[in-house]
């Protein structure tokens, strides 16, 4: 439908003049109880929501208007609906009664509601933020920044060097933002916008390229935080891009939201280096935040560390989890911290207790700085406020440096909470408009009009006796609706009692209605009453919500301390809960922990959970080549080893009997790769990819964990790039430290080439025909990887659990028998000559054949015999 032409009536003249400002969006008009669309918006939302299309009067051209509408009482959920389709949606509010109003009523745009701004609690998920994420590319760096409107986070970056958007991927595979924003014309990386790729499935914002512009940036952002420098947030003239990104998320937010965001209080500037990185594969692998299974949070680290009481701190729980640091003091200090918390059951619990009924502060907060906080909202932000003494009382005593920080910065407005309690019913409503929310005795006004109100009704209950006595009808009633007012009823068989003076509005099938003057003018008395009433009651809200927003900075300061506690108690708990260790960090090279465990893993498992040991670095080997049996419990053993630094450097307890660990920068895994299949890539390819990735990318401060290389091709192909891949790990000085699990058992003498490499295997016996999983990791190499055995426990039919026995036997032999024929093929059913032992024998141990037909067994003394046996046997090995 093409640009509609001018309709006449003045609404739809100021409906063309805002939709003209928000072509982007669809605009919800409001026309006294609805939400209004027309033309192509009511043609899109109605086919979206799934809602009549109408048509109104007609334009110009005589042709009809599509229209649709929705309730305004439910719109939150229609525009929820929209939003999650990726609509923008420009709310459009009368802003003047309509009854004053001289002409057209006033209207305008309160609010743009995109899919990283929407702030209503349906919208959200508690325990994860909702980032906006801004980006500036150049030749050279990328500025990232990242909002959070709901809680007012707000953090910028720069990155430079051909990582960039690698790093950038991983980043937005773990912050998921709802929406990003970039010039239109920005050269971004072809993957977020190839639809093949999840990352295109983010919203993009429509801005302008003037939104980026560095000037317009800087100066945002200086007004916004009435600064003459931006120095204190390490946002240097260095760094332009980060800048410009930071002034752009601001100004949309703030455009979009028409407000000032007073709970933005700060801007922290990453530094290039401050996490750990943890690609998205690893961070899937290790099921950091999502499970492998169903993407769910059960069972995953996050599930089992979160002992958390409020959902901002299980927000922050979370961002720890997916960005442990690199820096050893701010390590310690949480690690510190949380020892101390350990240490002292009996405070933790009274923090926890404390902790309990405090609400969404930040959010809460958001809410209220962008107007739309309910009065329930502004009850629990009270309530929570007044929980905060009893915390910051529970920790009195702590003198861990981080939890005093904490203490410090707890600073919870109480007299605001006390005026909030004073001023609020106990159990305000989530709407406003349904008004009864400010105690009595609050408002002179409220309290007079509410008098009038109540008064009134007692006065009609009066008239009603005194017209039962005047008229004699003991069955007369004075009732209320909303289309006559009040009236009196009287029933049929009373209605010749009926005087004069009542004047008859409507018959119904009991009865008729009357009404009186006198009734009228009460009527009158409380409508007006409580109309104003609820007007009164909204004042009283705003002036609340203005006040609280006038402590943005602090609500927003002692909301975050707490949450940081909330956390801090969170990981003691884990620790004493599950018997974790403090580990020991340094800046060295050592990755040492004994009786390690994986704490998912030993959460779930019916049968105890065999602690494992491993030392590496610091003069130790730098490569372990990991082998064992299927099943055998390789990738679990390599899982923990990636998870206890991890869990360390976030700052964590491990679980392990002991631990001392140098700080790792990344943290490589190579595993699966079963959903990059669904993206059209074949296992092998993305195996490949993954390994290039790791070589090119590994300092000597990562930690590689690969789970098998070079299974998805012909053996000898796999075997070689799995050796050279181990052999560049392993030689490079600066190379990372790597545990390389593997069924290609060549790759055990390594060990022999390398002083670098080591060797482990995990622990398993043959008994009667089955194998029996020790799990316990031991030095040096295994020879054997169960495979059979395990197919058998898997249910393989036996006949081909036979035939693969006799072709595992044939390949360990050599791989032509002697008439030159593949010993693949061989078939005990075919050849019963005793080829299979002449097999044994055959090529390069010959010799000991040879040696076996020269011997006189009569000669030999029995430890001649055994000693002969072994070295026969030595000679065989492979
Ligand atoms: P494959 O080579 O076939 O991939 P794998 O050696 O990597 O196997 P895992 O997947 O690590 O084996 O472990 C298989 C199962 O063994 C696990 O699901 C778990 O039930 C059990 N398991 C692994 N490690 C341990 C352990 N340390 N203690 C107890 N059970 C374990």
């Amino acid at each position: 439908m093409t640009s509609p032409a001018l309709v006449q009536t003045p609404a739809m003249q100021q409906y063309q003049r805002m939709k003209v400002e928000h072509p982007d969006a669809l605009l919800f008009f409001r026309m006294g109880d609805f939400y209004e669309m027309f033309f192509d918006d009511a043609v899109v939302a109605s086919k979206a929501l799934d809602i009549a299309l109408t048509s109104r009067s007609r334009d110009r051209d005589g042709n009809p208007v599509p229209m649709c509408g929705v309730p305004y009482h439910a719109a939150s959920v229609y525009i929820g609906r929209l939003v999650r389709q990726g609509f923008r949606v420009a709310l459009c509010e009368q802003v003047e009664d309509p009854r004053n109003a001289k002409g057209v009523v006033k209207r305008e745009v309160v609010r743009v509601i995109t899919p990283g701004t929407q702030l209503e609690e349906g919208a959200l998920e508690a325990g994860q933020p909702s980032w906006i994420l801004a980006l500036d590319p150049g030749p050279s760096s990328v500025g990232v920044a990242w909002l959070e409107p709901t809680t007012g986070e707000f953090l910028a970056a720069e990155w430079d060097g051909e990582a960039r958007y690698e790093r950038l991927r991983d980043e937005i595979g773990a912050c998921h933002p709802r929406e990003i924003l970039a010039r239109p014309e920005a050269d971004l990386p072809p993957w977020l916008s190839d639809p093949a790729q999840p990352e295109s499935a983010i919203p993009r914002a429509p801005v302008e390229d003037r939104t980026f512009d560095l000037d317009l940036a800087r100066r945002e952002l200086l007004a916004h935080f009435g600064v003459a420098t931006l120095e204190a947030f390490g946002l240097n003239e260095h760094l332009p891009r980060a800048t410009a990104a930071a002034g752009a998320a601001l100004r949309y937010v703030r455009e979009t939201q028409k407000r000032e965001l007073d709970h933005v209080t700060g801007l922290v500037t990453r530094a290039a280096q401050d996490v750990l990185t943890v690609d998205s594969v690893t961070r899937r692998n290790l099921e950091l935040v999502e499970s492998l299974a169903d993407g769910q949070r059960r069972g995953t680290l996050l599930d089992v560390l979160d002992h958390t009481k409020t959902a901002m701190g299980a927000r922050l729980l979370r961002e720890w989890v997916l960005r442990p640091l690199v820096e050893l003091e701010p390590i310690q200090d949480r690690l510190d911290a949380v020892e101390e918390l350990a240490f002292r059951a009996l405070d933790r619990g009274r923090l926890r207790a404390a902790l309990a009924p405090v609400q969404d502060m930040e959010r809460i907060l958001g809410r209220v700085v962008l107007g739309t906080a309910s009065p329930r909202d502004l009850g629990a932000l009270g309530q929570s406020i007044r929980a905060l003494p009893a915390a910051a009382q529970a920790l009195a005593d702590c003198l861990a440096p981080l939890v005093r920080l904490c203490l410090k910065d707890l600073d919870p407005p109480l007299d605001l909470a006390d005026e909030v309690a004073r001023t609020l019913v106990d159990e305000p409503p989530s709407l406003a408009r349904e008004g009864g929310f400010v105690r009595d005795g609050v408002d002179q006004e409220l309290d007079a009009l509410r008098q009038t109100s109540r008064g009134g009704r007692a006065t009609i209950a009066s008239i009603e006796e005194r017209e039962r006595q005047r008229t004699g009808i003991g069955s007369l009633k004075v009732r209320f609706n909303r289309v006559f007012g009040f009236y009196i009823e009287v029933s049929k068989p009373n209605l010749a009692l009926v005087p004069a003076d009542y004047i008859r509005k409507q018959t119904v099938a009991t009865g008729e209605r009357f009404v009186t003057p006198e009734l009228k003018d009460y009527e009158e008395q409380v409508l007006k009453a409580d109309e104003r009433i609820l007007e009164r009651e909204l004042q009283i809200l705003e002036s609340l919500r203005a006040k609280v927003a006038g402590e943005a900075r602090r609500v927003h300061q002692t909301a975050q301390a707490t949450a940081r506690l909330d956390v801090l108690a969170s990981l003691a708990e884990a620790a004493t809960r599950f018997d974790y260790v403090k580990p020991r960090l340094s800046r060295g090279d050592e990755l040492v922990y004994a009786e390690g465990r994986h704490p998912m893993m030993e959460r779930v498992l019916e049968e105890p959970f065999v602690a494992n040991d491993l030392s590496m670095g610091e003069g130790g080997p730098r490569l372990l080549v990991l082998t064992g049996p299927n099943m055998g419990g390789k990738s679990t053993f390599l899982r923990q080893t990636a998870l206890v630094p991890l869990m360390a450097q976030m700052g964590s307890f491990v679980p392990a009997r002991e631990a001392k660990l140098g700080i790792v920068d990344r943290i490589f895994t190579r595993v699966g790769a079963s959903d990059q299949i669904l993206r059209g890539q074949s296992t092998f390819m993305v195996e490949m990819q993954e390994a290039a990735h790791i070589l090119r990318h590994a300092t000597r401060r990562s930690l590689v964990l690969l789970d098998e290389i070079g299974r998805g091709t012909a053996t000898f192909d796999g075997l070689s790039i799995a050796w050279a891949v181990a052999e560049h790990l392993a030689g490079d000085p600066n190379g990372p430290k790597t545990v390389f699990a593997t069924h290609y058992h060549e790759l055990v003498d390594l060990a022999a080439d390398l002083p670098t490499v080591g060797n482990l295997h995990v622990s398993a016996r043959e008994w009667h025909d089955t194998v029996v999983f020790l799990r316990k990791i031991e030095p040096g190499g295994s020879d054997r990887s169960f495979g059979i055995h395990v197919a058998r426990l898997a249910g393989l039919p036996a006949a081909v659990l036979v035939r693969a026995q006799e072709i595992l036997r044939n390949l360990e032999s050599t791989e032509f028998d002697r008439e030159g024929r593949p010993r693949l093929a061989h078939s005990e059913t075919e050849d019963r000559t005793g080829a299979r032992q002449l097999a044994l024998f055959s090529g390069r141990d010959d010799g000991v054949l040879d040696e076996l037909r020269r011997l006189d067994p009569d000669r030999l003394t029995p430890l001649e015999a055994l000693a002969l046996l072994a070295e026969l046997r030595r000679r065989l090995q492979p």
